[in-house]
């Protein structure tokens, strides 16, 4: 099978040198990438900016902005199987980009912000089913949040975690998730280290693909 996975942050860039990102390191996804290699599956990973080595065997593409990791995901959707949207892309943008880095004695009070373009929402389906696994990172409301990114990011699986402590999930070498399924099912995986958590993962993904 052939997996098209997404990880790490997008940044939306200010000026030459500033930018809005987010807390998210790619290691979940990374972790998703290996673990599909050694089952193995074909690996394309898309990854925003990370401090992390790709896994060997997969084929990486590294994009900066939200709009370049939509390009990337486009352009390659129809070679996939399995479409796995792990990287946190920024959600909101800078209404206006300034060429020149801006001086400190003209710093704006305010950054005005426009909605970033939601990837897995614009998204243009090829003939061919894709199975969609989409990550929901919350804070509060998670099966509520996730059953409806479920519904409207047509997804076929949501796998929520909870970002609201320290010690799992964004930048952490753990996590703890629960997968919310159309059917309305939901299988819970308590905390443990993400490559551990990416192979289950992978083995449901694999399984989720055949039924569909
Ligand atoms: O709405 P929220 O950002 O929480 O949704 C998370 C899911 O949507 C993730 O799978 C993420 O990769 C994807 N997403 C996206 N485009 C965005 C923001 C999030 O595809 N601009």
């Amino acid at each position: 099978m052939r997996f098209l996975i997404t990880a790490g942050p997008t940044r939306e860039p200010i000026d030459p040198v500033r930018f809005i990102s987010n807390r998210s390191s790619g290691k979940m996804g990374f972790a998703i990438a290996s673990a599909a290699l050694e089952a193995g599956h074909e690996v394309m990973l898309v990854t925003g900016p990370v401090c992390l080595a790709p896994p060997v065997g997969a084929q990486v593409v590294r994009v900066i902005t939200g709009d370049e990791m939509f390009d990337a995901v486009q352009s390659r959707l129809a070679e996939a199987d399995f479409l796995v949207m792990c990287a946190a892309v920024a959600d909101f943008k800078p209404a206006e980009y300034s060429k020149n880095k801006i001086k400190k004695r003209n710093a704006p009070r305010a950054i005005a912000l426009v909605p970033a373009r939601d990837i897995l929402s614009s998204l243009v389906h090829p003939k061919k089913k894709i199975t969609i696994a989409g990550f929901a990172a919350e804070t509060e409301s998670l099966a509520e949040n996730a059953q409806k990114k479920l519904r409207e990011k047509r997804c076929d699986v949501i796998v929520g975690n909870d970002v609201s402590r320290m010690d799992t999930g964004l930048e952490s070498d753990d996590n703890e998730l629960v997968l919310f399924f159309r059917n309305g099912e939901t299988i819970a995986m308590p905390r443990e280290n993400k490559l551990v958590l990416a192979r289950k993962l992978v083995k449901i993904f694999a399984q989720l693909a055949e039924k569909s």
